[in-house]
């Protein structure tokens, strides 16, 4: 006989133990399946996100940022430091200690709604039979009305560089190097690529960075993007572009590189590199060719807008499926479709998701760039506000970047918010509320914002779509 549950969800990412959480809050009897062991050996809930994602990455984006800003950021507001000095092992340390509270928080969350951890390695078998094995003995079998799939993505490794060691790493291995690089080689000028690049520029190390594609960050408005290129060439990032690597030899005195480029054949010696050309959906150990779940040719798992899967009963959310790889969009999927579940009514609406690039400065965007309009044939307004003509960010000295507000031209609907600039992480909810709420430009350009803020930013590029802005001159009619 096999245990029975109302729901089981393999994975406890932020969309698999964000699904368990609300279908337990919701009267559902639910087990979670997880298999991840953490650094010190232990049974870790959180997922790629609070392991060796999201929260390690932005523990050490704040700490090099504070390092760098004490080291060579402060002498502008008149305070001088001498003898600064990174102690890379305790940052690694903090980080570490930062993760654990945040994994154990949430078998504490588990406990607290009754929801049953399953550890080991779960595999969806026809009927909704779930076979969970941890390594200890014979596999366990489970059985449920509902499961919902969650397994998260893993890092794509490319034959031209293998991983090795702790000296050709992907951003698990970069989250754990407890010396700085003298000289690094980031393999992607993708998100990860940009933000783990950025750590380690800050900590010492002298960064190039390999992007195949000949356009800066394709997916952002690319006025936003280029005016971040600016940023992050003149904080000595080498950004080469149109470079793809074609082969790599390690040896004892490092690593090296041999890429095309518009220039034809190039060389490059490193002492380290990481690989960040994407990520790819887990389903390693998913399921089996009898249950016949349909897997695309990306190896996502296909669901329509309800994340229900082919096989009834049988629900997949967050990396596993179409959609950015966001650990915010898993998590809803897994609240809608916890709701669903329970019978409720709840949707997504994806176009009104952000983004968030974590480097300094900050690149955030919810809804359609300028480029998606002009080839949709919109017909659009837009209205920019440069920081450097704000006064909060010139307090904070730290005036690169924009607002850049998108509205269609005749109902003046927000279609677009793209912010590059400090803290534009938490700017960027002004955006998607506002889209969320399905308003206007002039709904922002209506609404008080306190001064002296960044967010008065947005206000004026509102202000600016409609050619009013007040600190700035407006462009000709
Ligand atoms: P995951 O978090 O990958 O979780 C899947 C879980 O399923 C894992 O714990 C895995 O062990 C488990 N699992 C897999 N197969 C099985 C199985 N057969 N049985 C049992 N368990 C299984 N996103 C953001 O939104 N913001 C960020 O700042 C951000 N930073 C990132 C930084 C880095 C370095 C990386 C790598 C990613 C980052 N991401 C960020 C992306 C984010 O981590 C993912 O989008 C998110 O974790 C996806 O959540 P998920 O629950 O779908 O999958
Ligand atoms: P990505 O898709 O953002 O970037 C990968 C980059 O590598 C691309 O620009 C691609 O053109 C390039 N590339 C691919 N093959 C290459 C090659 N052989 N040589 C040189 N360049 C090559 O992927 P990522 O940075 O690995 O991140 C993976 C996912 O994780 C992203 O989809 C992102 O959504 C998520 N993530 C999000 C955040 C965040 O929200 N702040 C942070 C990290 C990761």
């Amino acid at each position: 006989m096999s245990d029975k549950y109302d729901v089981i969800v393999l994975g406890a990412g932020p969309a698999g133990y964000v699904a368990a959480i609300r279908c337990a809050q919701l009267g559902l009897k639910t087990a979670c399946v997880e298999q991840w062991v953490n650094k010190q050996g232990n049974p870790a809930l959180g997922g790629t996100c609070l392991n060796v994602g999201c929260i390690p990455s932005k523990a050490l984006l704040e700490s090099s940022h504070v390092y760098a800003e004490a080291a060579h950021g402060l002498e502008q507001h008149g305070i001088e430091l001498s003898g600064v000095k990174a102690d890379i092992a305790k940052m690694i340390a903090n980080k570490d200690k930062i993760v654990q509270e945040l994994t154990g928080g949430i078998e504490h969350l588990f406990k607290a709604n009754k929801v049953t951890w399953i550890k080991g390695t779960g595999t969806l078998l026809p009927e909704r039979l779930v076979t969970v094995n941890n390594g200890d003995g014979q596999p366990v079998n489970y059985t449920a009305d509902n499961v919902i799939l969650a397994t998260g993505s893993k890092s794509i490794e490319i034959g031209a560089v293998p991983l090795q060691g702790d000296v050709v790493v992907d951003s698990t291995g970069a989250l754990d190097w407890e010396s700085v690089p003298a000289k690094l080689c980031v393999i992607g000028a993708g998100v990860i690529g940009l933000e783990l690049g950025s750590v380690w520029r800050r900590l010492g190390a002298e960064v190039v960075v390999l992007e195949a594609q000949d356009v800066f960050l394709p997916m952002v408005d690319q006025q936003i993007a280029k005016d971040s290129l600016r940023q992050f060439t003149r904080q000595g990032l080498d950004i080469k572009l149109g470079a793809r690597v074609t082969s790599s030899q390690v040896d004892a005195s490092g690593v090296t590189l041999q890429y095309t480029d518009q220039s034809g054949e190039q060389q490059l010696q490193v002492d380290r590199v990481i690989v960040a050309v994407g990520r790819r959906p887990n389903i390693d150990q998913l399921t089996t060719p009898e249950t016949d779940l349909l897997i695309d040719e990306r190896g996502l798992v296909h669901v329509n807008g309800a994340c229900e899967t082919n096989l009834p009963g049988v629900w997949a959310i967050g990396d596993l499926v179409r959609g950015p790889m966001l650990a915010h969009k898993g998590s809803e999927e897994g609240v809608v479709v916890a709701e669903r579940i329970a019978g409720k009514h709840s949707h997504l609406n994806y176009e009104a998701i952000p983004s968030v690039i974590y480097t300094h400065p900050e690149i955030s965007w919810v809804g359609q760039t300028e480029e998606q309009l002009k080839e949709a044939g919109r017909e659009y307004k837009s209205g920019v506000f440069p920081f450097a003509a704000s006064g909060r960010a010139k307090a904070q000295r730290d005036t690169g970047g924009m607002v850049k507000v998108l509205a269609d031209k005749h109902t003046d609907k927000l279609l677009g918010m793209h912010i590059v600039g400090g803290h534009s992480s938490e700017l960027i909810g002004h955006g998607v509320t506002v889209m969320e709420f399905e308003g206007t430009s002039e709904d922002i350009a209506r609404t008080v914002f306190a001064h002296p803020t960044l967010s008065e930013a947005i206000h004026e590029a509102a202000l600016a779509a409609d050619q009013r802005a007040l600190h700035i001159p407006n462009r000709k009619r």
